[in-house]
Parts: structure tokens; C-alpha cells; sequence
């Protein structure tokens, strides 16, 4: 299972989709499907709306957030469109129905698709506000029996303090799920990483766009930090 950020998306932008970052993203996946991975995709909105942040300018948070849920469909539309380019299979399933562009969210049928080697690319987070994509990614790895939840960063991995304000910051190469909620180090939000936490599902965090780099987190490779029991 395999999580982008909605910023990615974006390149250096602070909004919208930059279609040499998508290609980018759609190559090494190719890649990774070519060598017989089952590939799930959660794709994250942030480059179009967060919910919190529509909120602090006065909206309601509910409904924010479900804006912050449609913006990730399209991502994950963009996803699908340069996968497909490149002969990949795809579906995307949402867990708000939408059905003329995506399938609802259909765990059994996400995992046909899978083994038939097809990417299946999950939008609309949850399907309800409050939650983040990175608990959607957890929940959805766990319910498609996914052996890891990889999580594409900027950064390549986790590290005490922020390293780029901190030049003398550390980077683990390893930490349990208890050492990163206590420290509340930046993984993912707490919700997310305490649903892996119950059920031992590994995290590995990494620089997402570093060259071959999805590739080797998928392949089992040593990279970036490993979150682990
Ligand atoms: N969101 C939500 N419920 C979910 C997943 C996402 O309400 O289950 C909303 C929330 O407003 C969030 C936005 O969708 O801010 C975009 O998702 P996220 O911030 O996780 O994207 P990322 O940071 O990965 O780009």
C-alpha cells in the first residue's frame, strides 16, 4: 500500500497537479507492477483543499472536509490517466460513490483487481470527515491485507527535529509505533499510526521522489525509516 501526498502532486506549487510529477510517480510504478508487485495507491488532497484550513477561514469543518475528499478523487483521476498511458491497468475506488468516473470501494473486489494485476488507486479518504488519507491508507492496507504501508515524504525519513530547519538533525532508521506517538514525532497523525500499531502493520517512510526509490521501498528494500513492532 503505497501513500502519496496530495502535495507531491503539486510539484513546487502550493496548489494543483504538475503533470511531470504524476509521470514521474506512474513511472515507477509501471516499474514496480512489471515485477509482479500488487500495487494499492491511497492519493492524499492536500494540494487541493484540507479541511482544517478551510475551517480556521470559517468554514464548516464537516463540509470542508468533504471538499478536502473530492479534491483527492481528482488526484487520483490524474494518477489513473498517466498509469494507464503507460499500460498499466488501473481502477480507482472511491468511498464516496461516484460511479460515472470511479468504482464505490469494494474490498473484495479491490483485491481481485490486484491479483489480476491491476493498480487500484483509492480516493475520497474514509468517506468521512475528521480523518486524515494516511489513517484511510492504514485502515484500507489492513482491510486488503497489504504487507506495509508505504508513506512518500519530501523528506527521506524520520528524523528527531525537522532537518530542514535543524542541519544537526538525526534520522532513525528504525522506530517502534510507541517512540513515535510518545515523541509525536512527524510520521503520520496519530490516529494513523495507532491503527497500525494494534494490528503490526510496517510503515516505511521515504523520499518520494528520490530516483527508484518507490521501487525499492516496494521491493523490501532497506530505505528510509522503518516503523515497526
Ligand atoms: N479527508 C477527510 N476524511 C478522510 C480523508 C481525508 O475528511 O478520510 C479530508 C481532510 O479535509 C483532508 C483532505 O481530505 O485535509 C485531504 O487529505 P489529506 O490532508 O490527508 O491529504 P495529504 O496531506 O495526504 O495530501
Amino acid at each position: 500500500m503505497l501513500k502519496l501526498s496530495g502535495e507531491a502532486f503539486a510539484g513546487g506549487e502550493a496548489q494543483g497537479i504538475d503533470p511531470a510529477v504524476v509521470g514521474h510517480l506512474a513511472d515507477s510504478i509501471a516499474e514496480a507492477v512489471r515485477e509482479g508487485v500488487q500495487v494499492a495507491v491511497v492519493v492524499g488532497g492536500g494540494n487541493m483543499f484540507r479541511g482544517a484550513t478551510l475551517s480556521e477561514g470559517g468554514m464548516d469543518r464537516a463540509r470542508a472536509d468533504y471538499m478536502g475528499m473530492l479534491g483527492t478523487v481528482i488526484n487520483c483521476l490524474a494518477l489513473q490517466d498517466f498509469l494507464e498511458k503507460r499500460g498499466v491497468e488501473t481502477r480507482v475506488q472511491t468511498a464516496i460513490t461516484m460511479q460515472q468516473v470511479a468504482e464505490p470501494f469494494l474490498p473484495r473486489r479491490a483485491i481481485r483487481h490486484l491479483e489480476k494485476g491491476r493498480v487500484v488507486i483509492f480516493g475520497a479518504g474514509l468517506g468521512t470527515p475528521y480523518f486524515s488519507t494516511d489513517t484511510c491508507a492504514a485502515q484500507r492496507a489492513l482491510e486488503i491485507g497489504a504487507e506495509a504501508l508505504l508513506k512518500g515524504t519530501q523528506v527521506d525519513g524520520v528524523y528527531d527535529s525537522d532537518p530542514r530547519k535543524n542541519p544537526d538533525a538525526v534520522r532513525f532508521d528504525h522506530l517502534d509505533y510507541a517512540e513515535v506517538l510518545v515523541r509525536d514525532l512527524a510520521v503520520m497523525d496519530q490516529t494513523a499510526i495507532s491503527l497500525c500499531r494494534e494490528n503490526d502493520l510496517p510503515i516505511v517512510v521515504f523520499d518520494l521522489m528520490g530516483e527508484g526509490n518507490i521501487l525499492r521501498a516496494v521491493r523490501g528494500e532497506k530505505i528510509g525509516t522503518l516503523v515497526s513492532p
